[in-house]
């Protein structure tokens, strides 16, 4: 079985720019996708310099075709489900979703994280018209009637402060949580209106919000806005190759991707579980990139 110098699982901007770096470097580089990026229900991304405005498939098309001039680099649509030490050989074996086996010294973890929202209906219009990062979409919603829909005190505090930025014209939907006094004060000083009851549907077209229907049977009208998700890693990779994790969930590195499993690197948002930006994501695999070559430099000069 061939054996690579580095797997990388995922080809989000973390792990495309480790790769590019990587192959680059003349390392022998194999990376593993299934297209289940979380970004790929949003029809722009933006604030990456030079690329401001870009859809997220064309974002990745560019970034492999970049990867074609390097041919120690291939590209698999493979899930991978499991990930193990091979003591005997001193290596690490990927098995992937079609009953293959590959055989690696240095494997980078970059598969991302995903969303869970706490309204299940979000997702129709999540990309579209609701959205979780304001530096990522907030221009594009700025001035309009928006909510915010967020459950928790600090997520509603904090996720208001910030797009009141961006448009004034904003509703608090917190789906039966209540808020102090305190909180509401300060929300209605600035207009911002408050429900607290539990929210009954969200009607819209397309994706595009046009209300919010509460359980008493008041319709509100919002054309868009922004809901905080609780964010989750899809995979316990890092845990079954014994990566330490902090109190937090958070995979503990040297911070230039080592964790602290021989061997194994991690990019992107799946090391602290938490969402970030695209360019913040490349930015974090090119340098657990570096760490890979010079650590097989290492091992093999
Ligand atoms: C709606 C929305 C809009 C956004 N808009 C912006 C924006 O405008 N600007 C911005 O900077 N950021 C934006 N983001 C955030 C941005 O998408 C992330 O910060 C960035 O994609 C994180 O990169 P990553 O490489 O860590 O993970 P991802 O991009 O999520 O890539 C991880 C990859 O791993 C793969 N994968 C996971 N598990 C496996 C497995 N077992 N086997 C094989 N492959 C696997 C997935 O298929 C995926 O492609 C947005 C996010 C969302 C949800």
């Amino acid at each position: 079985m061939n054996i690579h110098d580095c797997i990388v699982i995922g080809a989000g901007p973390a792990g495309l720019s480790a790769a590019l770096t990587l192959g680059r470097a003349r390392r022998g580089v194999a990376i593993f996708d299934n297209g289940t990026n979380r970004n790929r229900v949003t029809q722009e991304s933006h604030g990456f310099i030079t690329r401001d405005g870009i859809k997220p498939q064309e974002f990745k098309n560019i970034a492999m075709k970049e990867l074609e001039s390097y041919p120690s680099v291939s590209i698999s649509n493979e899930t991978v489900i499991e990930v193990n030490k091979d003591v005997q050989k001193n290596l690490l074996l990927v098995n992937t979703s079609n009953n293959n086996s590959y055989l690696t010294e240095k494997i980078l973890l970059a598969t991302g994280i995903q969303e869970e929202f706490p309204l299940s209906q979000i997702k129709q219009y999540y990309g579209k018209s609701l959205f979780s990062c304001p530096y990522c979409d907030g221009w594009e919603l700025r001035d309009k009637p928006l909510a915010i829909i967020a459950v928790k005190d600090d997520h509603i505090i904090h996720m208001t402060k910030l797009v009141f930025n961006w448009s004034n014209d904003l509703i608090v939907f917190t789906n039966g949580h209540l808020l102090s006094n305190k909180v509401r004060n300060d929300f209605e000083n600035k207009k911002i209106k408050v429900y607290t009851e539990v929210i009954k549907n969200l009607h819209g077209d397309d994706g595009n919000l046009e209300s919010i229907e509460l359980e008493s049977g008041a319709n509100i009208l919002r054309s868009g806005g922004f809901a905080v998700p609780s964010f989750y890693r899809p995979n316990k990779f890092a845990e079954q190759l014994n990566c330490q994790v902090d109190e937090n969930g958070g995979i503990i590195t040297d911070g230039a991707g080592r964790t602290t499993a021989n061997g194994i690197y991690i990019a992107g948002e799946t090391e602290k579980a938490g969402p970030f930006s695209l360019i913040i994501a490349a930015g974090d695999g090119n340098k657990a990139a570096s760490s890979i070559n010079m650590d097989l430099t290492l091992d093999r000069f």
